[in-house]
């Protein structure tokens, strides 16, 4: 690892890498606990709400806001206690020894203690065509694309919240939105499952998988097949959503902590890693919740158990 001196000049109490609800609410609590902290926020900072239009289900906030305005909310916050943000990536650590070290591309900067934030990203269908098609019909993210399907006709592929908010997002532009889903039951919350029946531009393809996304330079067409018969079939369609879930972005940790099967932070006591000093919060350890307002918790948490930790130091 290449250290350049800018880098090295700087040793902070606490290393917050994420800036999503945990890892800038770790944030409000450190830096108002007087700890000198560093977020290295992700290049695109701010996590999934950003990606999200309305948050209806956050405490205090009874009309509703949106995903952009809560982040840029907390992180006002958090820098007015006297938190630095870096725009950028992560890119290794070095959990080895201490104090810690994260490293931004030939960056480097030294932590006492680390909070990992880095959270969760879509999960993909694992097809060459869904690959070859990103960007040219193929989205994991309504809100960001929904614009470009204007009066078209989109397929959205998964049965949980995310699909359903997708395909609400969808039909207020698109001119039809299918659902495709595996099973024949959604999984997806009783209120979201209400809205998109009294949307009449949605509708549901049952027990059905996507085989492959059709078109050369742009999406054309999906061929879908029944799950009990193989029978395979194709539609016409212009866009293809696809929401089947995240998986933890904590790649650069790997053979640095304990990480499950499917790439999760291991946890003890909640929010202690496998590597005393570096604690964890937010979708890069729970599967299970996986809300806002939980990985804001989460964030608190680790910011005190941190605290604790700095104070034993
Ligand atoms: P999720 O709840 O894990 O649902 C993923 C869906 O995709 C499931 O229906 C699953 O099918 C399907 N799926 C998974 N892998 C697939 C594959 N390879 N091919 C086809 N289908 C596949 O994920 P999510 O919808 O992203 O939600 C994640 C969490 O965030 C949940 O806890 C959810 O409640 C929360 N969330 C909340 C809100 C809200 O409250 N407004 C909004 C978005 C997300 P099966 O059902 O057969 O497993």
């Amino acid at each position: 690892m290449e250290k350049s001196l800018e880098g090295w000049q700087k040793l902070y109490d606490v290393i917050i890498i994420g800036s999503g609800p945990a890892g800038l609410t770790a944030a409000i609590y450190t830096s108002r606990a007087n700890l000198k902290t560093l977020v290295i926020s992700g290049a695109m900072w701010g996590g999934q709400l950003m990606l999200t239009v309305e948050v209806e289900n956050f405490p205090g906030f009874k009309d509703g806001i949106l995903g952009p305005d809560l982040m840029q909310n907390m992180w006002g916050q958090a820098e007015h206690f006297g938190a630095e943000m870096i725009f950028e990536d992560a890119t290794a650590v070095d959990l080895s020894s201490k104090p810690f070290k994260v490293m931004v591309g030939t960056k480097a900067y030294e932590g006492k203690s680390v909070i990992i934030a880095t959270g969760a990203s879509p999960k993909r269908l694992g097809l060459e065509s869904e690959q070859r098609l990103v960007g040219r019909g193929v989205s994991f993210c309504a809100t960001c694309d929904a614009a470009f399907f204007k009066g078209k006709k989109v397929i959205v592929v998964g049965g949980g919240d995310t699909a359903i908010e997708e395909a609400l997002a969808l039909s207020k532009l698109a001119g039809e939105v299918k659902v495709v889903h595996r099973r024949d039951k959604l999984r997806a919350s009783k209120i979201l499952q209400e809205r998109a029946s009294r949307e009449p531009k949605i509708g549901f393809i049952w027990n059905t998988t996507v085989r492959e996304i059709l078109g050369e330079d742009k999406v054309e067409g999906i061929k879908l097949a029944k799950v009990d018969s193989d029978d395979e079939f194709e539609l016409i369609c212009d866009g293809v959503f696809i929401a089947i879930g995240h998986k933890p972005n904590t790649e650069i940790f790997q053979g640095q902590i304990e990480l499950d099967e499917a790439g999760y932070v291991v946890a003890k006591n909640e929010t202690k890693t496998s590597v005393e000093g570096v604690f964890v919060a937010g979708d890069a350890q729970d599967h299970r919740y996986r809300q806002a307002i939980t990985a804001a918790g989460a964030g608190c948490k680790a910011a005190l158990d941190a605290e604790k930790y700095l104070g034993e130091f």
